[in-house]
Parts: C-alpha cells; sequence; structure tokens
C-alpha cells in the first residue's frame, strides 16, 4: 500500500536506506498507518505555526502528521542514516518539511520554527524523561515556549506523569508536570504495533501547558522539596525535609502536617513548603 501522497510504503523506505533499528537510539519504529494518524490528531491545532517532531527516524510519524495539515513540521534527529529518507519525505511536501541532524537533548526546541510550537514525538524511551523534564524548564522560564506536547512514553512513565496524590506512582514527574501543564493519558499502543516491538506497552498522553503554574513556586526550590520528600516517600515529612533545614516553621507557615508523607500532599502543597524553604 501507498502512503499519503504516493510515498513508498515505509518497510520500503527502511529496507532502502538500512535503517535497521539500533537500541542505543531507542528505535522502534511504528509503521501503522492508523496508528500515526491518530496520535497526529491528537495534536491539538497542528495547522499553525510549527510541530517539532523529535526522532522522526523513517518518518512515519512525520508523515501523518504532514497528511493530517501541520503548517510546518520540524524534525530533529540523531541518527544521520534517516536523513536521506526524510529528504525524499521534504520533497515531497515542499516548504513543510525542515529536518534538523541534531541531538535533542542539546537543542533548544523553543528556537526552532515559528510560534506556536508545539512538540509531538514518538519518544526514544532511554532518554524520554529527561527529554521531558528539559522542556519543563523551558516552560517554567516561559509558560508559552511550547503550546501542547504530544508525546509517546511507556506506560509506567505515562502514569507517573498523570497520577494523583496518594497513589503508588505520584512522585517527583507528577509534581513538576501537573504544575505547569494539564496532563492526561489518552490512548495505549501494544509492543506488537513496532518494529522491533519492544517489551513494555506504550501510552500517548496529552500535555498542555497552563497559562501560568499551578501556584506561585522557584524550580529550583520545587525540585529540591520534592526530591527531599519523595528521596525518602515512606518517611514523615519532618524527618525528610531536614536535610533542607529545619521544617518546623514551614509546617507552621503552610498548615501541613509534619507528620504528613511525600505522596499525601497536593502539587499546591508542594508550592507552598517550596515558596517558604526558598523564603529561608
Ligand atoms: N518517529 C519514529 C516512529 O514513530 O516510528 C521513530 C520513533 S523511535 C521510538 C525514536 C527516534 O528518536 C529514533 O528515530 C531515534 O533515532 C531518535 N533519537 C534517539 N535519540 C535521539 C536524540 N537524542 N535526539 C534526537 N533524536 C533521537
Amino acid at each position: 500500500m501507498s502512503g499519503p501522497a504516493g510515498l513508498p510504503p515505509l518497510r520500503e523506505v527502511i529496507a532502502r536506506h538500512g535503517l535497521g533499528a539500533r537500541k542505543s537510539l531507542g528505535q522502534h519504529f511504528l509503521l501503522d498507518l492508523n496508528l500515526t494518524g491518530r496520535i497526529a490528531r491528537a495534536a491539538p491545532g497542528i495547522d499553525r505555526g510549527s510541530v517539532i517532531e523529535v526522532g522522526p527516524g523513517p518518518g512515519g510519524l512525520t508523515r501523518a502528521l504532514l497528511a493530517e495539515g501541520a503548517a510546518q513540521v520540524v524534525a530533529v534527529e540523531k541518527d544521520s542514516r534517516c536523513l536521506e529518507a526524510l529528504a525524499e519525505l521534504a520533497a515531497a511536501y515542499p516548504g513543510r518539511l525542515e529536518v534538523v541532524e541534531g541531538d535533542a537533548l542539546e537543542i533548544d526546541l523553543a528556537e526552532l520554527g515559528t510560534a506556536p510550537r508545539q512538540i509531538v514525538s514518538n519518544l526514544p524511551y532511554n532518554i524520554s524523561t529527561a527529554l521531558l523534564v528539559r522542556w519543563l524548564i523551558a516552560l517554567a522560564a516561559d509558560p508559552k515556549a511550547f503550546s501542547a506536547m504530544t508525546l509517546m512514553f511507556q506506560k509506567e512513565v505515562a502514569g507517573r506523569l498523570v497520577a494523583a496524590p496518594r497513589s503508588r506512582d505520584y512522585g517527583r514527574l507528577s509534581v513538576l508536570t501537573q504544575w505547569l501543564c494539564r496532563a492526561r493519558a489518552l490512548f495505549d499502543i501494544p509492543p506488537r504495533a513496532f518494529t522491533p516491538p519492544p517489551k513494555v506497552t506504550s501510552t500517548v498522553v496529552s500535555i498542555v501547558p497552563r497559562e501560568e503554574p499551578l501556584a506561585p513556586a522557584s524550580l529550583e526550590s520545587l525540585e529540591k522539596v520534592t526530591a527531599a520528600a519523595f528521596g525518602q516517600r515512606r518517611k514523615m515529612l519532618r524527618q525528610s525535609l531536614k536535610s533542607l533545614g529545619n521544617p518546623a516553621p514551614w509546617f507552621e507557615a503552610t498548615g501541613i502536617a509534619p507528620t504528613a508523607r511525600a505522596e499525601e500532599l497536593s502539587v499546591e502543597d508542594f508550592c507552598a513548603l517550596a515558596d517558604c524553604i526558598a523564603g529561608g
């Protein structure tokens, strides 16, 4: 079957360009056009500004984004073997696909393309949380850096992003993500949909930045307090926060019980503690 715009099937592209998957680059290719189309349609308003795609690989999701009407896709790929295949795709969609060879852990995505910028990616799992934290740091500095992020994670990581207090998965990543964004798990994709199949199920997550953070706090102190609290998540806060100073006045100022444990605190509670700690 031919793909959109009469392009050759992805399996043929992979074979012709010798794109055997490399584990070190987290390569699991999604070749099912129904699924790539579903991810592209989950990204809001792609007809404006730029979609920044991290790790296009042979270009399956890239094709779907273009076919679904993305005004411009800027695709950042570390594996130079993929560049020729992506150049063919760029030629099929003149002026709408820019390919950047490079490492998404080093490139400032907020400088690529034009605003509003959104990120869409079937992320390389080995660096998915490092990438997300990097983009959250950019959003803490500028809530308009990205208008949306539609990202595929391992199901277990997706669970941590959307977890509510008092659940097993609630932790640092939940607090940092939900402080700045609204995060929602959209749908799962089974291992068999990928070539080669990963060991685990994947989940597509919608992460939409809030206009303003949920509560005032500095990223630095929020990182410190969540690291201390969740670093010893079974301990009461009066014990786990000791590494940051004498916590007694912070409990008094916030009304948070010294006997509470990290997982019982809301995102707003963590912000209140972070604010006290930053205030000295
Ligand atoms: N988008 C393709 C798809 O859905 O079939 C490929 C997804 S695959 C899970 C992850 C992609 O990210 C691979 O193409 C890999 O080469 C690329 N990648 C890995 N590390 C990267 C990095 N640091 N910067 C940019 N791309 C990277």
